[in-house]
């Protein structure tokens, strides 16, 4: 299968002696690896920040003259040579990690999401799902885990946050852009775009396929914007869960069963489906039709399906699974029920959950049904989903459901800092600490590192965020000429001497941006403590439907713009995954504080910690796991439902109060804030190893792959 735009055409300009800067660019490899991400800015600083960090619209915006002298340049070619070397090599082995431990298997995994969050120039995600999905790929990619990907290309899914004056949250579309961003259009052997029919939808639905390449794994993602489509059609993968049932089956049968097709139209025969989440879990109806079609009967096919299939669940709320009614459902499979060989009941019944018979078409039921591998994504949330979903399984004793629990992780080098921090581990921990990185033991050495050093690292970062969050509050009143008080609700005030919190994610109900604001005289004391002052940065968007959650970014808003506060809480608008990495490298302190057991694992936490920023967390999802008496801090508990509010911000306040605030203020003659650091340095050691997507990966593949694929160890 070839793919479209060859690259020596689409950069007429680039001179040949760097012409692999194009292909680097394809690749959001660079992203991961420093030194291709220093070669961007390296060759033109100021085209690297005009294209919002984007290579491919960067190499569009530098002078020609620039280019010229870059191919001339001996210290860029040394540092590109290097570069390249390192990723052609990378790129052309198949072997790793993976590859060593079990050998290679004939077929890969083929991995199934809804949402991919791989960088911010390749815009199809709406959060901590996206953010997951995009790391676990990563990760495949550094193990060498054979794998591909399948997703959807949202064309104006990607929802950027404005904030007017009164606080309200605005949504600005941002469209997909097919010529800048790392796509390319896959191309059948005619060398014409590849188009795949979807069944099940009449007049029939055509999809085209995109290639983003992440390191080693390709990622196939199906695109509706076809002419041929109808105009209702065409729209189908225009918004990421779009609100309207209908379209919203139509996108998971899109998802799910077009890229089965997809896959198979690419000559590609997974050998087992895992499935992100229970929206693409259609692949596994479209699995069992294929051993239909070739004669198993039904029963059997979906008993075989099961034992290579894999699913895992992230939500133990009940609006975060889809269910279809009933008649919706039939409306696109009623015609077809003899081709899964099989009848009406036959069909609805696997996404029939017994607790709840008359629902509908639950999309996590049948996923269940249709998988020997199930996972949670912490132990706590293992056993919220082992009650939760305990009704399929009527003849199991609750401990016996089988859903198991692998905790989630991030990947270390896409949220680690690496202007300072990783060269600190490479000096102080180990040379080798990116290939040992899930190693406890070589953590330790993190002690190796001086004070001083860890709280220099530190100070920069936490500069580096307050000037970018200026440099926007600044932009914001140039631009759009908002208040003098919005300016300093959106940060411009902020100081780097002071105590900062940092408390940034969806804005929703349940993980309560509002507790610290529950007793706001209290809060006032602590902030403005001219001796000891505070202050907190927000960020987060609000889904688009979630009314609740846009009042409390208003309400955070609206105390951010009060000089009562004294400019000690600010508002960042537009959280994405710039915003997220500068965060949680750049506060003192990160704050959690769910209502349990709501939050599955959380991962916001797990790369503040990475980079010694410690939390201060409710203890719920990985919290529970990852919090050792030495590396943040827990509050909260026992407290009833009616009063919980009331007793965890209690528990909060005080907790500020008492332990931490005087532990960061406690500086010695020196200046640094050695028992703080401690705390960091506990954060480093625990949290890096145990919460890397490494080691999460490493549990996938001997808990789950590795029976799925049928490999063994070599
Ligand atoms: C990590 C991340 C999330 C998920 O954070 P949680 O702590 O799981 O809520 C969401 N959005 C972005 C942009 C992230 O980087």
């Amino acid at each position: 299968m070839a793919e479209s735009s060859d690259p020596a055409q689409q950069f007429p300009s680039l001179p040949k002696r760097i012409h692999g800067l194009a292909r680097l660019s394809y690749n959001v490899w660079w992203s991961w690896h420093r030194e291709a991400r220093e070669l961007f800015p390296a060759l033109d600083q100021q085209a690297w920040r005009e294209s919002d960090h984007n290579p491919l619209r960067m190499l569009a915006l530098v002078p020609q003259q620039t280019l010229d002298n870059a191919a001339r340049d001996p210290e860029f070619l040394e540092r590109f040579d290097a570069v390249m070397a390192e990723f052609d090599a990378n790129i052309a082995s198949q072997t790793g990690w993976f590859t060593t431990e079990y050998g290679a298997p004939q077929d890969p995994l083929a991995y199934f999401s809804a949402e991919y969050a791989f960088h911010h120039s390749l815009p199809l995600y709406a959060g901590g799902l996206g953010v997951l999905a995009g790391d676990y790929i990563k990760e495949c990619s550094d193990l060498a885990i054979p794998m591909v990907a399948v997703g959807l290309i949202y064309s104006r899914g990607y929802l950027s946050q404005k904030i007017r004056d009164d606080g309200w949250q605005e949504d600005d579309e941002k469209t997909l852009d097919r010529t800048y961003d790392p796509v390319k259009l896959v191309l059948n052997g005619n060398n014409e775009p590849l188009r795949v029919q979807v069944p099940f939808f009449e007049p029939p639905v055509h999809v085209l396929v995109w290639r983003a390449d992440i390191g080693r794994v390709p990622v196939y993602l199906l695109d509706t914007e076809v002419e041929t489509n109808q105009p209702w059609d065409r729209a189908i993968a225009h918004r990421l869960y779009t609100n309207d049932p209908e379209q919203r089956l139509r996108q998971e049968i899109v998802l799910g069963i077009g890229g089965m097709c997809v896959l198979k139209a690419l000559g590609i025969h997974p050998a087992a489906v895992h499935i992100n989440e229970g929206h693409p879990a259609f692949a596994f109806l479209e699995r069992a039709r294929g051993l239909v079609e070739s004669g198993t009967p039904f029963e059997a096919a979906v008993a075989k399906i099961r034992e290579t299939s894999v699913f895992t669940t992230h939500t133990p709320l009940s609006a975060g699974t889809d269910v279809f009614p009933f008649p919706l459902f039939e409306k696109y499979f009623s015609s077809h029920y003899d081709k899964f060989g099989t009848d009406r009941n036959g069909l609805l019944q696997l996404g029939t959950n017994p607790a709840n018979p008359d629902a509908g078409f639950n999309m996590t039921v049948f996923a269940l049904r249709m998988s020997n591998f199930c996972n949670a994504v912490s132990k706590k949330h293992g056993e919220v989903a082992r009650e939760m979903w305990k009704g399929v399984w009527p003849e199991k004793k609750l401990e016996d459901v089988p859903i198991t629990a692998i905790t989630n992780g991030v990947h270390l080098l896409t949220w680690m800092d690496p202007q300072w921090l990783q060269p600190l581990f490479a000096k102080y921990v180990s040379p080798g600490w990116i290939r040992d990185q899930d190693q406890l033991k070589m953590w330790e050495a993190v002690d190796n590192i001086p004070d001083e050093e860890l709280w220099g690292s530190h100070s920069l970062l936490k500069i580096l965020l307050i000037d970018e969050i200026n440099e926007r509050a600044r932009e914001e009143w140039q631009k759009k000429r908002v208040r003098a008080e919005s300016v300093i609700a959106f940060g411009a005030l902020l100081d780097p001497e002071i105590l900062t919190i940092g408390f940034a994610r969806r804005f929703t109900s349940y993980k309560r941006p509002d507790l610290i604001l529950h007793d706001l005289d209290r809060l006032k004391l602590i902030l403005t403590n001219p001796l000891q002052p505070v202050q907190i940065i927000f960020a987060g968007k609000a889904h688009p439907s979630d009314i609740a959650g846009a009042q409390l970014i208003q309400r955070v808003f609206q105390l951010a713009r009060d000089p009562n506060f004294a400019a000690r809480i600010a508002f960042v608008e537009n959280y994405d995954q710039h915003l997220a990495a500068r965060m949680v490298r750049g506060v003192d302190m990160w704050l959690n504080n769910p209502l349990p057991p709501l939050e599955a694992s959380g991962t916001s936490g797990m790369k503040a910690g990475a980079n010694g920023v410690p939390s201060i967390s409710i203890l719920d999802g990985w919290w529970l796991e990852g919090y050792n008496g030495t590396n943040g801090w827990a509050f909260g508990g026992d407290a009833t439902e009616g009063d919980r509010t009331a007793a965890d911000a209690e528990a909060l306040y005080r907790l500020l109060e008492e332990k931490i605030i005087p532990l960061y203020y406690l500086r010695p003659d020196d200046e640094i804030p050695h028992e703080y650091v401690r705390v960091m340095k506990a954060a480093i050691k625990s949290v890096a190893p145990q919460f890397s997507s490494r080691r999460m990966l490493k549990e996938y593949v001997r808990q789950f792959y590795v029976k799925a694929l049928g490999v063994k160890k070599s």
